[in-house]
């Protein structure tokens, strides 16, 4: 356990740690094989699948942001949520949110075909369902809070209760917040991960990802599967995203200040239906933010009067904003999630979960927030054309 407030670990992760030459900095440690001391005497590290000294670095830094004992670097988000089901046998149930991201829902679905679990899909929001799913007794319960791309919260602390009372592990996607603004373990959750490739790394040039349990024995037993199945990250994907690291609380601060004025922005456009944004009163995840989350988070999505072709005309007519996937970098982007991120889910699947063709999503970037909204009022009066 690290005491220190979220800026001064993220800050100070790594620094002053060596040895030999007092680098400030920590050194990326590229190679892939360490010496031993002499016969059969060895060191910390011995080969870099298994560890490596500027990927551990990182993990203890993810941990202690967390609050949690184990950080496990794997080599991207997915490959965190795969390791998870490692821990899970023919016979075990679980349970995970209808509109959870799209390749995590892609994941779950298609091992759960092969038979390799039951699985169950809810919308955790729904008491009844929820309560129906547990009476199941799974093993695991996934959350993802708020979720992607409607930003519907659900409550950590009172899910993972019911979880625990029946057995079930808890696991939660704190990707679109970081742990600068939610962290999970503290709200009851037996594991946390990220995919580092949005706001934790921050300037979208590493695809990564880490996972960190608040119970040892699962983290080393999860660990130990990372390095069986060989998914745990590079050394330079790690030094990059402990750079990114360092900046994570001022960054967020700067996302969130750009978002509340972009949300407000389009709340009041008349080209715009909805706006999905939990920093709104009237966002029925609201209250649960309030408690939950340290802060609103810079994601939010919109609904376009005019539906799909309104969506081509706003994207033709934008220059700041880069139309991509992703999110969570310094740098905003705009994304159509039912031909994008959530492709990956069938049609049906889609409406299901509230993603319909004229839903667009943003991830607010930290560029002068007058230039951001100048942007958008461009591309939303051409929309309407
Ligand atoms: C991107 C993302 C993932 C997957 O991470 P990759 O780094 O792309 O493999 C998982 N969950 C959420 C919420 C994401 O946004």
């Amino acid at each position: 356990m690290n005491d220190k407030k979220i800026a001064t670990i993220a800050v100070r992760a790594g620094i002053n740690s060596d040895e030999h030459h007092g680098a400030v900095i920590p050194a990326i440690h590229l190679s892939s094989t360490y010496a031993l001391k002499g016969f059969n005497e060895k060191r910390q590290f011995d080969y870099s699948r298994t560890g490596n000294p500027t990927r551990a670095t990182f993990a203890q830094a993810i941990a202690e942001l967390e609050q949690g004992s184990v950080g496990i670097v794997t080599c991207t988000g997915m490959a965190s949520v795969h390791l998870i089901c490692q821990l899970l046998s023919t016979d075990d149930t679980v349970v995970i949110p209808h509109d959870c991201y799209g390749g995590s829902y892609r994941l779950f679905t298609h091992l759960a075909k092969r038979g390799q679990f039951n699985l169950i899909v809810v919308d955790q929001n729904d008491e009844q369902a929820l309560h129906e799913a547990l009476l199941q007794k799974p093993k695991l319960v996934l959350l993802e809070s708020p979720s992607n791309p409607l930003l519907r919260l659900v409550d950590i602390e009172k899910i993972t209760k019911a979880c625990h009372q029946v057995g079930a592990l808890v696991a939660v996607d704190n990707t679109f917040l970081s742990p600068a603004l939610q962290q999970p373990l503290l709200l009851g959750a037996d594991i946390v991960f990220h995919s580092t490739t949005k706001y934790i790394n921050g300037h979208s040039d590493v695809v990564g990802g880490v996972l960190v349990t608040k119970d040892k024995a699962l983290g080393e037993e999860l660990a130990w599967w990372a390095n069986c199945i060989g998914i745990t990250g590079s050394p330079f994907d790690s030094y990059l995203a402990l750079r990114g690291l360092k900046t994570l609380p001022i960054r967020m601060r700067q996302h969130q200040e750009n978002a509340n004025a972009v949300a407000q922005f389009l709340k009041a456009h008349e080209a715009v239906k909805a706006v999905y944004y939990p920093g709104f009163s009237d966002h029925p995840g609201h209250e649960i933010a309030k408690r939950q989350q340290y802060d609103f988070g810079a994601m939010m999505s919109f609904e376009v009067q005019g539906g799909e072709e309104a969506v081509k005309k706003l994207f033709a007519n934008l220059t700041l904003f880069t139309l991509a996937q992703s999110l969570g970098g310094v740098e905003s982007l705009i994304s159509h999630p039912s031909t994008m991120t959530h492709a990956g889910m069938e049609l049906a699947a889609q409406l299901e979960a509230g993603i319909t063709q004229s839903l667009v999503r943003i991830s607010v970037g930290i560029e002068d927030s007058d230039d951001i909204i100048e942007d958008l009022a461009a591309g939303l009066a051409a929309s309407q054309l």
